[in-house]
């Protein structure tokens, strides 16, 4: 019987995600055995016009990490989605837009001005950036456009399914690729991995009181966390609140409070939003400038608030740049 075809891609990504594949370590060789590689920019030597060459629909699953930044991410995210019956989001980037989507704070001038000009590191006396078509003596040279926003894969593409973590742990690629390979698919649209959120998994849960209110917010680097007690209660921000669990407690196991890979519980529209909610719920300070000094103590509320989330948010991006 003829395998099914696969392919993987990566767009605005660190890696870690491609590193997560090889993380299945002798698990690789059942999914190898499985399946037949079609593209996988990272590790097999495919050229994109063999995929522009096969028959729609030819791919049986296609596992897409990273957000889409540039032209070419989302040619290639159009192209899988024409020529593939399913498609991944891989991890937290492409499910959510990860931590490339913070960029979203600023726009596409900004991001050149500060990495080809004024970082310390950099002499570009000239201002020159990169450009789409540079003439040179031996020809046009050509690089794919750089958006002003970033995107999640399904503000892209028509995605069917959602890996998610920063990046998924193997056992949850396992699950998933085996989900596939048997047909046992949950229904379209679904992350997967469970519905509950991480607080309920997690074994510090059983020592947060049961009034839960914090007089001031501490950050994990100023503090030495008691691995027996819940990052909340302490003061810590923890986002396990309002992220979906599943992933194993990986960084609270690690004594690190949760920045929300995993993302929103299915209720959850805006986990950041849900998340400050929450937290103004549980801070027990009236007097203003108490509270003022609790909200300057939080000194990049984007950056920790919207850690993995900011494309796929209701802020979408800054507004006005
Ligand atoms: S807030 Fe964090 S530490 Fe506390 S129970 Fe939830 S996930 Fe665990
Ligand atoms: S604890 Fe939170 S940030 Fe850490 S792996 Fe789990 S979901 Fe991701």
């Amino acid at each position: 019987m003829a395998k099914p075809l696969v392919a993987f891609y990566w767009c605005a990504s660190c890696g870690g995600c491609e590193e997560a594949v090889v993380d299945l370590a002798e698990d690789i060789l059942k999914v190898a055995d499985a399946v037949e590689f079609r593209l996988w920019p990272v590790a097999l030597d495919f050229k994109y016009a063999d995929v522009e060459a096969m028959p729609d629909k030819s791919i049986a699953v296609s596992f897409i990490n990273g957000a889409v930044r540039t032209e070419e991410q989302e040619h290639l995210a159009k192209l899988l989605r024409q020529k593939s019956q399913l498609v991944i989001a891989f991890g937290a980037c492409a499910h959510l837009g990860g931590i490339p989507g913070l960029a979203n704070v600023a726009n596409k001038n900004e991001i050149f001005e500060t990495a080809y000009k004024l970082t310390r590191s950099t002499a570009n006396p000239k201002g020159v950036y990169p450009q789409t078509v540079t003439e040179t003596e031996y020809g046009k040279l050509k690089l794919p456009e750089f958006f002003d926003t970033v995107k999640t894969l399904d503000q892209t593409v028509e995605v069917d399914y959602y890996l998610p973590g920063c990046a998924p742990p193997p056992d949850l690629i396992m699950q998933g690729v085996t989900a596939i390979l048997e047909g046992k698919l949950p229904p379209k649209g679904s992350v997967l991995t469970v519905e509950k959120a991480l607080c309920e998994t997690c074994e510090r849960n059983k020592s947060k009181p049961d009034k839960l209110m914090i007089k001031e917010v501490k950050r994990i680097s100023e503090v030495i966390a008691d691995p027996e007690k819940c990052f909340l209660a302490e003061g810590i921000i923890c986002l396990g609140p309002a992220t979906r669990g599943g992933c194993g407690e990986r960084c609270i196991n690690a004594n690190m409070p949760c920045r929300g890979c995993f993302g929103p519980t299915k209720e959850v529209k805006d986990m950041g939003a849900k998340f400050l909610s929450s937290l103004a719920s549980i801070i027990d300070v009236d007097d203003e400038k108490e509270i003022e000094k609790i909200a300057e103590s939080v000194l990049d509320p984007i950056g920790l608030f919207y850690m993995y989330s900011l494309p796929s948010s209701i802020l979408r991006r800054k507004q006005g740049v």
